[in-house]
């Protein structure tokens, strides 16, 4: 049983790293962070690094391992996050309003921002 449950471990640890990466790209490719908590990732951030400390302490290779590859890259997150903060995303194929030029998404009737009805 040992021989499946220790890989299979590393497999998680893998997985769990590369979802972190996922929302990496995706923040890089559409530099938009107005739906990702900071606070969150701040916390996950703490919450990680200290159990890789405890890790540490208790000699646990894979926790230690387990617990870097998960915190560098909230801490990557963190610093998107904040380097992102004013910027939003762009769809250059979505209409915009005919009263104060923003975009207006596919599904809406009204633009957001002055009220205007969508021709
Ligand atoms: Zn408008």
């Amino acid at each position: 049983m040992e021989s499946i449950i220790y890989p299979l471990s590393w497999v998680a640890i893998s997985i769990l790293s590369i979802s972190y990466w996922f929302q990496i790209w995706q923040i890089h490719v559409h530099r938009e962070v107005r739906d990702i908590s900071l606070t969150y990732n701040v916390l996950l951030a703490i919450g990680f690094a200290t159990l890789g400390i405890t890790a540490y302490f208790e000699g646990s290779t894979i926790f230690i391992v387990k617990q870097i590859v998960t915190t560098v890259p909230v801490i990557v997150i963190i610093g998107q996050v904040i380097y992102h903060r004013s910027d939003s995303w762009h769809d250059p194929k979505l209409p915009l309003c005919s009263k104060c030029s923003k975009e207006i998404e596919r599904r809406w009737h009204h633009c957001p921002e002055c009220g205007q009805q969508r021709d």
